[in-house]
């Protein structure tokens, strides 16, 4: 069976490589950009965040030519999700990207949204995260269908909305909206927004905890600061410890270390007038072992000796996770890249977040897998090989056969 793939792969490579651009293109021409809602004025075209739902017509399309099952699910209008699947039951695997994007930026060389191939490499917004992925999980769907393939389980090709960005407080209208609903529950799934040019598998990602930290002073007249207690000078008392702030931990294979970032300032109103609250957000990245409680408590303990009072309050927390580096799913993507690419990609750990995190809260084993340089993620002409587009399909058409037959 994986032979029959090979040889439709050999065979056909030009066909599969300019079917992968031709889809890709015209996804990238839909803007689906993804930006907060008070933002949505700096990009006229959009009339809603995201607007996924025209690229899951384009996907719709392309599997009603291949005739392979589908269903949309949508619980935000225009902002859809559609499933694919091909195969019978049983253990299923899951290809997964999402379809939102970030906006265009500065310094482009050609239209963001018009994509063009030179020289092997395709470029345009989104080519690499997350479409150019999810055009080459269509062309590996093609492969089957045109060479016979059969597969025991089941292939699940899943194109999902709201990857990009968060509205605070509101119900994810993407992964988690499936996830919650039963609607998704693959057996082990690949995300393939890594990059690292598929040599790396992201096997374990660190948790993310957001602490909004309040120093309290006492207001009083700017002209005689003596009768306050200064918020903005207690709050850079506190940021000169975080300095030297050492968080405990068990060192991790591939986590490392855990890290901290200072994101948001904001204290005082006006000059002239002592101010009485100063408040900074932490974007603290945490491994196992380490919780959320914990780390609080090893702020308090920082903050002891300033004589001022604070407030520590958690305002985000996703748990640190990992998959087994013996898991079939890891030793079957090294197995064949091995013998279609001929490197051994290594196990890795990430201090960024992806939709593996959310199935592997979920109980589902979830790895990072995928094509193209990570440098070339949320930049000015992103871009990809096309080349490495089809050897993905081909990879990914691999793998199932392995797992699923
Ligand atoms: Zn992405």
């Amino acid at each position: 069976m994986k032979n029959k793939l090979k040889n439709y792969f050999v065979t056909n490579s030009n066909q599969i490589s300019e079917y992968t651009v031709q889809v890709l293109t015209e996804m990238v021409s839909q803007k689906t950009v993804n930006v907060p809602k008070g933002n949505l004025s700096e990009h006229p075209y959009l009339s809603i965040p995201g607007g996924e739902s025209a690229v899951v017509e384009i996907v719709k399309r392309e599997l009603e030519k291949l005739g392979i099952k589908y269903e949309v699910f949508e619980s935000v209008k225009g902002r859809a999700n559609i499933l694919a699947t091909f195969g019978g039951e049983g253990t299923s695997l899951l290809v997964a990207s999402h379809m939102d994007v970030v906006p265009a930026g500065d310094g482009w060389n050609s239209d963001p949204f018009a994509a063009f191939v030179k020289d092997g490499f395709i470029f345009g917004r989104g080519v690499l995260d997350n479409k150019g992925p999810l055009a080459a999980t269509l062309a590996c769907l093609k492969a089957f269908k045109e060479s016979g393939i059969q597969l025991k389980g089941k292939f699940i090709l899943g194109a999902i909305a709201n990857e990009e960005f968060r509205e605070p407080g509101e119900e994810d209208p993407g992964l988690e909206y499936l996830l919650n609903n039963h609607f998704l529950k693959p057996t082990y799934a690949i995300i393939p927004d890594i990059g690292e040019n598929m040599k790396k598998i992201d096997i374990a990602e660190k948790g993310r905890l957001q602490i909004k930290v309040t120093a309290h002073g006492k207001q009083a007249h700017g002209s005689t600061p003596d009768r306050g207690v200064n918020a903005i000078s207690l709050m850079s008392e506190f940021l000169v410890k975080m300095k030297k702030f050492k968080m405990k931990y068990r060192a991790h294979k591939y986590l490392k270390s855990p890290t901290f970032n200072i994101g948001i300032i904001k204290g005082g109103q006006v000059s002239n007038i002592v101010p009485a609250l100063c408040e900074v957000t932490l974007d603290i990245r945490s491994l196992p072992g380490q919780t959320a409680q914990g780390i609080v408590k090893e702020l308090k303990t920082l903050s002891r000796g300033i004589k001022g009072k604070f407030e520590f309050k958690i305002e985000g927390c996703s748990l640190p996770h990992e998959v087994n580096p013996d898991n079939i799913l890891v030793k079957l993507i090294q197995a064949n890249s091995k013998n279609i690419l001929g490197q051994t990609p290594k196990p890795i750990g990430m201090g960024g977040g992806t939709f593996a995190k959310g199935f592997n809260q979920a109980g589902i084993p979830a790895v990072g897998f995928g094509p193209g340089d990570d440098t070339a993620f949320h930049v000015a002409n992103e871009y990809v090989e096309v080349k490495q587009l089809v050897q993905f399909a081909h990879l990914i058409g691999a793998i199932a056969i392995d797992l699923l037959n």
